[in-house]
C-alpha cells in the first residue's frame, strides 16, 4: 500500500556504553518515500543510521518498527532479513577482496539466485563490470561507493538506509550517484538518506528531519525546508 508507514521509529533512546546520544528520536518514513536526515556534524546521525541497523541496541523505550513488525531488539541480519539494509558511511568495502566477491557476500543470506542478481547489478552499475576481477580497495571513491550500494542490493531491501553516500567524491561523481537513487527511488525503493549535500538530498527526498545534539529539532517536506531560510543557513550553504 502506498502511503503507509514502513519504517516507524518512536522515542528512541541509544548511544555508546551507557551514555545516550539519541534523546529520544521518532520518525517515520512511508512505503515508496525517500526522506532525508540533515544535520551539523556530531548530531547523532551515523548514530541513528547504526541503531536502526541493528548495530546498536536501545538503551531504554523507543521502538523500531519496519513493515509493521517489532525490530527493537533485533541485530543486524535479523533486520537486513527483514528487508532494510544500510549503506554505511566510508562505504566499508573489502578492499582485498574483488568487486565481484564484494557484491556476492551481499547474499549472504539469501545465497538462492544470488548469480543473476549480481547480473542485474552490473546492469544497474557498468562501470562494476569494467572492474569486476580487481581488488575493490584499488577503485576510485565513486566506484566504491557504487559496489556498496550494489553489495546493499543483494540482499532484496525494500528499505534502503544511506549515510554520508557523497562523502568525499568530486561533483560530477556525486551527481551520479544522486541520479541513481533517483532511479532506486523510481522503483519504488524507501530510502532514509543522511548526506551533507543538503540540497541534492532535498531534491531527492519527498521530506526530511532536523537532528541536533541527538533530538530532531524540524521536520517538514523537501520543498518548506529548501525555502525555510534560518535551515538553509545552517545546513544548505554551498551545496
Ligand atoms: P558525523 O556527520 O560527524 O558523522 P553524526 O551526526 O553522524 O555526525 P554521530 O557520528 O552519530 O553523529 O555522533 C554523535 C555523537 O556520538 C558524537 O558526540 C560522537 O562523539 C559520539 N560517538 C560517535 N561514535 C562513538 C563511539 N563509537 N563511541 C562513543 N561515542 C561516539
Amino acid at each position: 500500500v502506498p502511503g503507509a508507514e514502513m519504517l516507524g521509529v518512536g522515542e528512541l533512546v541509544a548511544g555508546y556504553g551507557a551514555e545516550p546520544v539519541l534523546h529520544g528520536i521518532s520518525l517515520q518514513v512511508r512505503r515508496g518515500e525517500a526522506v532525508a536526515l540533515l544535520g551539523a556534524n556530531g548530531a547523532g546521525k551515523s548514530t541513528l543510521m547504526r541503531s536502526l541497523s541493528g548495530l546498536h541496541r536501545p538503551l531504554a523505550g523507543g521502538g523500531i518498527h519496519l513493515d509493521g513488525e517489532d525490530l527493537t531488539q533485533q541485530g543486524p541480519e535479523a533486520i537486513v532479513a527483514r528487508g532494510m539494509v544500510l549503506v554505511p558511511e566510508g562505504r566499508q568495502v573489502f578492499p582485498e577482496l574483488s568487486v565481484l566477491d564484494n557484491i556476492r557476500l551481499g547474499a549472504f543470506l539469501q545465497p538462492a539466485d544470488r548469480e543473476s542478481r549480481v547480473e542485474e547489478m552490473l546492469q544497474r552499475f557498468p562501470r562494476l563490470r569494467e572492474r569486476l576481477h580487481q581488488r575493490a580497495g584499488l577503485l576510485s571513491g565513486g566506484e566504491q561507493q557504487m559496489l556498496a550500494i550494489a553489495r546493499a542490493l543483494m540482499s532484496k531491501p525494500r528499505t534502503l538506509l544511506l549515510d554520508e553516500p557523497s562523502l568525499g567524491l568530486a561533483p560530477r561523481v556525486i551527481a551520479e550517484l544522486f541520479a541513481s537513487l533517483d532511479r532506486l527511488r523510481a522503483e519504488g525503493m524507501t530510502l532514509l538518506l543522511v548526506d551533507q549535500m543538503a540540497g541534492l538530498a532535498l531534491a531527492l527526498a519527498d521530506r526530511a528531519y532536523v537532528m541536533e545534539s541527538g533530538r530532531i529539532v524540524a521536520q517538514g517536506s523537501s520543498a518548506e525546508m529548501a525555502a525555510d531560510e534560518a535551515l538553509a543557513k545552517a545546513y544548505l550553504g554551498g551545496h
